[in-house]
């Protein structure tokens, strides 16, 4: 299985429009961050975990010619922006399958009512076939899925387990029953967001923490704010097996 970051940034990316801050001036190309997304191939098939106002030019950076689905984690806007730009998927097979929550399937049909309409609906706008998710494991073909229920703030949210690889993002805690699902990871990815605490995400501090409950063989920390600090620098006080990811590192697992 082939894991692609396509987006490794906090809501809203690196640099931020218009800041003066070092990270954001940074000259190493690590410290440029789409918005969070990751790519998942395996065999002859590839899905996208979220669809953020990056999704384009992800698309197009990682030279992604067809995808069969995609898995979203919940519906914040740098998580589902680019949902209008799947038209060419569209053009190429038909109705795009993607997987949510019920609530945030519900959202999207807000947001995006004329991807919903059914009657005359306007032409060249994206079809999708829903398929709502969140309680049990469920199948891609030839792989099971196992969404991990995650809370992030006072929102629950889904991050997922692909054999011995999970993805989390967004995250503030864990429950121990959702725990259990994350033992015997060969690579977790998590978000880490700055230093500082937040009230809806995990800092750096919160993020080792969990990590060294949950042991993984390796960790890369993700949807990460230039509040971090610059990638060199963070990545010198990481502790062995954890990185940070940045966008376009490719992993096989
Ligand atoms: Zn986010
Ligand atoms: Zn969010």
């Amino acid at each position: 299985m082939k894991i692609t970051f396509l987006g490794t940034g906090t809501s809203q990316g690196i640099p931020v429009i218009n800041s003066l801050d070092p990270v954001c001036l940074s000259t190493d190309k690590r410290d440029k961050r789409l918005r969070v997304s990751i790519l998942v191939e395996w065999d002859s098939y590839t899905y996208v975990v979220d669809c953020g106002p990056d999704f384009r030019y992800q698309m197009l950076r990682a030279d992604v010619r067809k995808i069969d689905g995609i898995l979203f984690t919940h519906e914040h806007a740098d998580h589902v922006a680019g949902f209008d730009d799947i038209r060419p998927y569209c053009f190429q097979m038909g109705e795009v399958p993607i997987y949510a929550q019920e609530r945030v399937l519900t959202t999207l049909t807000e947001r995006f009512a004329y991807i919903f309409e059914t009657e005359n609906k306007y032409p060249g706008s994206p079809s999708v076939k829903q398929y709502s998710i969140g309680e049990g494991a469920f199948k891609l073909h030839n792989l099971e899925v196992h969404p991990i229920n995650v809370m992030h703030g006072d929102l629950p949210i889904l991050g997922f387990r692909f054999r011995e690889f999970a993805y989390l993002t967004d995250v503030k805690t864990i429950s121990n029953k959702e725990k259990e699902k994350l033992k015997s990871l060969k690579v977790l990815v998590i978000s880490a967001l700055r230093i500082e605490p937040h009230k809806t995400h995990l800092n750096l501090d919160e993020a080792l923490a969990l990590i060294d409950e949950l042991k993984p063989e390796k960790t890369y920390l993700t949807h990460i704010s230039h509040k971090l600090g610059f990638h060199a620098e963070v990545e010198k006080i990481l502790p062995k097996n954890v990185f940070l990811a940045y966008d376009e590192l490719e992993i096989m697992i």
